[in-house]
Order: C-alpha cells, then structure tokens, then sequence
C-alpha cells in the first residue's frame, strides 16, 4: 500500500526519522499585528490539529508554521505602481487560512481547481465582483494567465479579421504597446496620440477622426506610468469600446455597459499578479480569429467558466479577498471617495510648493492612483528617494522611460500613507536651501569638522 511507504508514515513509525523535533517548525501560528488603519489588533492563533494516519491509527501533531510576530513597523508604505500594495486586512485573512483553508485540511494552493472547494472560492470571486462593478448577465467575467500583455494581442484575435480597421487613442505607454501588438492580428490605427506632448492629456472627444469602418476603439482608461486617467468615455462609432483598465480596476464605479470589453491585470488594485480579468460583452464571444491559440480563446475560457486549464487558484483566491473587502467598505461608490481625498492631499502639495515639486499632467485628467511629480531641482530626486525610503516609504522613483517620481495611491494606500508622504515632502522642501538638501548639508558640515580635526 502506498501509504504504509511514504516518508510521513515512515516518520510515524520510527521516532528516531523525525527531523522537525525542535525545529522552528514545532510552534504554533501566532501572528499579533496591528492595523494602521483602525489601530485593530488582530490575534491569529490556530490550534495545532491533530491528524490520524490510515497505517497505524496514530494521532500525531502535525508540522506547524514558524512562531512570527509582526507590527505594522515591520511594513513600510510601498508606493509601488504594481505588484503593489495589497489591504493589510486581506494579507491578515490569507495569512490565518494559509495552511488549512477553512476546515479543509489543506491550503488553498494545494487544492485541486477543479474541487468543490475552490469551485466556490472562483464563483464567490466572480459573484461579488459582478456585485461591486454591477455586472449583467450579458457579460461574461473570465480569471485569466498572461498579464494585460496578453491580451493586447487576444482583443484583435478575438474580436476581428486580419484585415479589420481598429481605432487607438494612444495616451501613454501601454495604449501605444496595445497598439503595436494589435498590427500583427488587424489593421489598427492612432487616431489620437499624447507623444508629442509628453502624455500630459486626454483628447477631446468631438475632435476625434475616428475610422467610420473601425470595428473596435481601443483605450488605456489610465495610463500607469504618465498618470492620465479618462474621468468620462468616448463614444466609438461602432459602439465598440475596449479598455484596459488594470492600474484603475475597481477603483471607482464604472458604467460596464458602454464598453465591449474591459481587461485588467490583477496586480495593482485587486489581487497578485498572475491573474488577468476580461469582461466581455457575451455576443463578442465565439469569433477568434483561425490561428488563435487555445488559451487566448475568449469562448474557450468563457465556456469552461474560466477552468480550461489550471487557473492562478491562489491568484483567483487573493482576487475575492480583496473583493469582499471593497464590499466591506461599501462598495465602489465609497472606494472612490476614499481615492478622491488620497489624490487631492498629494495633488494639492505639489500644487502649492511654488513650483519645488511639480506635477507635468493636466489638471482635468490626472490619475487618482499614479501622481508622478519631478522635482524643481532634478539632481535632488535620488535623495528625495533614498530620504523617503528611510522613512518606510518606498518605490517612488518615477518610471526609468519618464524618471522624476512616481506616488502610486491605489485602493490599498491607507489615508496615512499620503499624509506622510505629504509631511515628508513639506520637510524635505523646507530643509532645502539653495539646491542644497539638509543631508547634503550635513554631510558637508561632518566633513569640514574632520577636515579640522584632522589639520588643527
Ligand atoms: N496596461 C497597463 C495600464 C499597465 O499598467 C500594465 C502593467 N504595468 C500593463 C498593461 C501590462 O500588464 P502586465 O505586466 O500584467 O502584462
């Protein structure tokens, strides 16, 4: 029998094989943190399970996960524009159901996907993001793999012939990758393009020349690396709206019935990367293109409810954490408020530094989640950066194609993350004199004072 020869019934059976005795691993799970938010203590303790083994009918303590405590200082503010980062409370969640999701006896990453288990962690997912983005019947949601890269080439594949006209607004970095991406697999065109401006604006909606015979309008509902964020939509022609909306996901309402697909990466507002979403009007659905591969088959994944293959479970289920957790907070409507005041603080500071701090986007259009600001005095970002991190907050350096920095305040960002920010910025503006920074200063000073000590 299989069994009575596997290393943990051999383990059980000869107390000398038993490698994990006083290893860190004989603790039980105790977490105490603290949320930054609420100031909530949060105590996660799981008991140790006992569990039989089928061989001997022994009862053993299983291997348990180090003992770890944490404080909300082991975490710094990480402005990271994605991965970035995620609720505290959600991390808290997946921490305590790491090791056996709710009864289960297992984790969520050793389920099958194909178990009842994760069957009803994917539907909750995809049930209460109909819920917050108000979903209807005729759209179909799919959990997919491969990033919003991938389906810069999967919307033309999916959606049109070779020969197919499409129209882009290219508002930014990923509009024009979109872009070129779709020449392999359609006809695309720029109909509007921010380049020469340096991705600072949004185009008007009257002026635009779209291609009477475009199948589709393809945008970048916000433009991670410039920071411009559409407030309203274009109306294609066609009625045929595409837009990639993985840096603002979920962060405010969205009307889903004027667009013909929406896609987002996971990895900024709502879970990990490695989870794509698509939603996508239902009758779009069953026309890919002949050498479309199985796995960028919209009917494929929307027939088999997202389950062809081996979805990213543990994705997914990080995905419906943060799901329920914007629910918790009463939904879109209210995520958008919260997101509104984060933005305005930071926006407001660098508005009103007389020019030391400066914001290059148009005021009408500029993100509530990526603010990228230069500084008056560009040889003082590194420092600003490397101060800032000292401060446990990190990854503001702007994008390498833009440089400057980059405050990225999605969701996740608490309130107190951007007023620290804020206060940091207001003290490193104050202690610079003269293009001089405090630190640079004191530096100078502590050498003049070896130099005399050394001389005198
Ligand atoms: N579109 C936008 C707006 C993005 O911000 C990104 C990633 N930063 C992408 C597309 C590409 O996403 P991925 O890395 O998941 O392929």
């Amino acid at each position: 029998m299989a069994m009575a020869t596997s290393p943990h019934n051999l383990l059980l059976k000869n107390p000398n094989l038993t490698p994990l005795k006083n290893s860190i691993f004989n603790n039980p799970i105790t977490t105490t943190t603290t949320n930054t938010n609420t100031n909530t203590r949060f105590n996660l303790t799981t008991k140790p399970i006992s569990i039989k083994c089928a061989a001997t009918s022994q009862t053993q303590t299983p291997i348990q996960a180090p003992l770890q405590t944490q404080s909300h200082q082991d975490r710094v503010f990480n402005f990271a524009a994605g991965p970035a980062t995620l609720p505290e409370k959600v991390l808290l969640k997946a921490q305590s159901e790491l090791y056996n999701w709710r009864g289960s006896g297992m984790s969520v990453m050793e389920m099958s996907h194909r178990g009842k288990e994760f069957l009803s962690i994917i539907q909750k997912a995809e049930s209460d993001l109909r819920t917050l983005l108000n979903i209807s019947d005729d759209y179909s949601v799919l959990f997919l793999q491969g990033g919003a890269t991938t389906q810069f080439a999967a919307i033309p594949l999916n959606l049109v012939n070779p020969n197919d006209t499409v129209d882009f607004i290219v508002t930014g970095s990923w509009s024009d990758k979109a872009f070129k991406e779709a020449q392999k697999y359609s006809k695309p065109s720029i109909i509007w393009s921010g380049k020469s401006e340096k991705y600072t604006k949004i185009p008007s909606f009257h002026d635009l020349e779209q291609n009477p015979d475009a199948k589709f309008l393809h945008i970048c509902a916000n433009e991670t690396i410039h920071g411009v964020e559409y407030k309203d939509y274009p109306s294609p022609k066609n009625g045929l709206l595409v837009a990639d909306m993985s840096s603002n996901f979920c962060s405010k309402p969205v009307d889903v019935s004027k667009f013909g697909l929406i896609y987002a990466g996971a990895q900024k507002n709502v879970g990990p990367s490695g989870v794509t979403i698509v939603i996508i009007k239902k009758d779009l659905i069953g026309n890919a293109q002949e050498i479309t591969p199985v796995m960028l088959d919209y009917k494929i994944h929307a027939d088999n409810n997202s389950l062809y293959n081996t979805p990213p479970c543990y994705g997914i289920y990080m995905c419906g954490l943060v799901f329920e957790d914007l629910l918790d907070q009463g939904g879109l409507v209210e995520v958008e408020k919260k997101n509104k005041k984060k933005a305005e603080i930071l926006y407001n500071a660098i508005d009103g530094s007389n020019g030391f701090y400066r914001c290059p986007v148009e005021k009408s259009v500029r993100s509530l989640m990526n603010v990228p600001f230069t500084l008056e005095k560009s040889e003082l970002e590194a420092e600003f950066i490397k101060e800032a991190a000292k401060e446990n907050m990190v990854q503001l350096k702007g994008h390498r194609s833009v440089g400057g920095m980059r405050a990225s305040i999605y969701n996740a960002m608490p309130l107190a993350g951007v007023e620290k920010l804020v206060a940091f910025m207001k003290d490193f503006q104050a202690t610079t004199f003269f293009g001089i920074s405090a630190t640079f200063r004191s530096s100078m000073t502590q050498l003049s004072l070896y130099a005399k000590a050394l001389f005198c």
